[in-house]
C-alpha cells in the first residue's frame, strides 16, 4: 500500500533522513520507532506532504505522492494525526469532528462514523459541545484521532500519540489503533514508546540518526538484544 524508496529529507542545508526504505501492506500496523531526534516526525511530515522530499519516492497504492500538496495526499486517503494534535481549539468537539468529515463521501457517512468514534471515546459524546481548547491532553488526543477517522481514511499515520499522556490513556488509544485495522484501515505508528508500539504492531522499523537501523517483525524486534538494551531498559 505504501512504499518509501531511498527517501532523503533535509531542513535547509541539514540533511536529517538518509535513504529511507520502508513499506507498509494493507491492514498492517507498522511502527516507526527510535529515540529523540531520530527522524520519526520528519518521516511523518514528509509522508503527508508537510515537508519537501529532496530525493526518492513515496508510493501510495502505486502512485508517487512525494512532494504532493498535503490536501491532495489527504484526499488519497492518508490522514496524519500530528504530534501536538493541532485541533481547532475555539471550536467544539462536535465541530472539530464535523470538519474531519470534509469530503462528500465522508459527509454522507458522518453519522455512522460519529457512532463509531463515540463508541471508542464515550467522553467525546458526553462533551460534544465543549470547546476543544479546554480539554485535557488525553481528551485532545482522542479528538484528533476521531477527527482523522471522520474523513474515512485508508491509512492513518499517528505521530507520537502517547506524548505526555497517562499510561491508561495511551493503552486505550493504542487499542483503538489496533481496532482500526479490523475495519480495513492501515496504521503507521510513529512512537518513542518502543515497547508499547511494538507490542501492538505487526512489523517495525528502528530509526537512528535519520537512518533505518533495524527492521523486522515486531515480536522479533522486541526480542532483539540491541533493541532491548537501547530502548527497553534491559
Ligand atoms: P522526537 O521524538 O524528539 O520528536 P524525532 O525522531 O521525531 O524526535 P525529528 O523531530 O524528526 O525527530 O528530528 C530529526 C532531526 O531533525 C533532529 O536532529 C532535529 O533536530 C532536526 N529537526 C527537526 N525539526 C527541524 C527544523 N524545523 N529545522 C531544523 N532541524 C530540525
Amino acid at each position: 500500500m505504501l512504499e518509501l524508496r531511498n527517501v532523503n529529507v533535509a531542513y535547509g542545508s541539514t540533511q536529517v533522513l538518509w535513504d529511507i526504505n520502508l513499506h507498509v501492506e494493507t491492514g498492517e500496523i507498522v511502527s516507526i520507532v527510535g529515540g529523540n531526534g531520530a527522524g520519526k516526525t520528519t518521516i511523518a511530515r514528509a509522508l503527508s506532504g508537510l515537508l519537501p522530499v529532496m530525493s526518492g519516492n513515496i508510493f501510495l497504492n502505486g502512485e508517487d505522492i512525494a512532494n504532493q500538496a498535503s490536501h491532495v495526499i489527504l484526499g488519497k486517503g492518508l490522514v496524519h494525526i500530528p504530534e501536538g494534535r493541532q485541533l481547532f481549539t475555539d471550536m467544539t468537539i462536535y465541530e472539530n469532528l464535523e470538519l474531519g468529515a470534509f469530503n462528500k463521501q465522508a459527509r454522507a457517512n458522518m453519522n455512522k462514523s460519529l457512532k463509531q468514534v463515540y463508541e471508542w471515546f464515550p467522553k467525546l459524546e458526553e462533551r460534544s459541545s465543549q470547546l476543544a481548547g479546554t480539554l485535557s491532553g488525553g481528551e485532545q488526543q482522542m479528538v484528533a484521532i476521531a477527527r482523522g477517522y471522520m474523513s474515512q481514511p485508508k491509512l492513518i499515520l499517528f505521530d507520537e500519540p502517547s506524548l505526555g499522556l497517562a499510561p491508561n490513556i495511551v493503552d486505550h488509544i493504542l487499542d483503538v489503533a489496533k481496532s482500526l485495522t479490523k475495519q480495513g484501515v492501515t496504521v503507521i505508528l510513529v512512537e518513542q514508546d518502543v515497547r508499547k508500539a511494538l507490542r501492538i504492531s505487526d512489523r517495525g522499523y528502528v530509526l537512528e540518526n535519520g537512518r533505518v537501523r533495524l527492521e523486522g517483525k515486531a515480536k522479533e524486534l522486541l526480542e532483539n538484544e540491541d533493541v532491548k538494551k537501547a530502548y527497553l531498559g534491559f
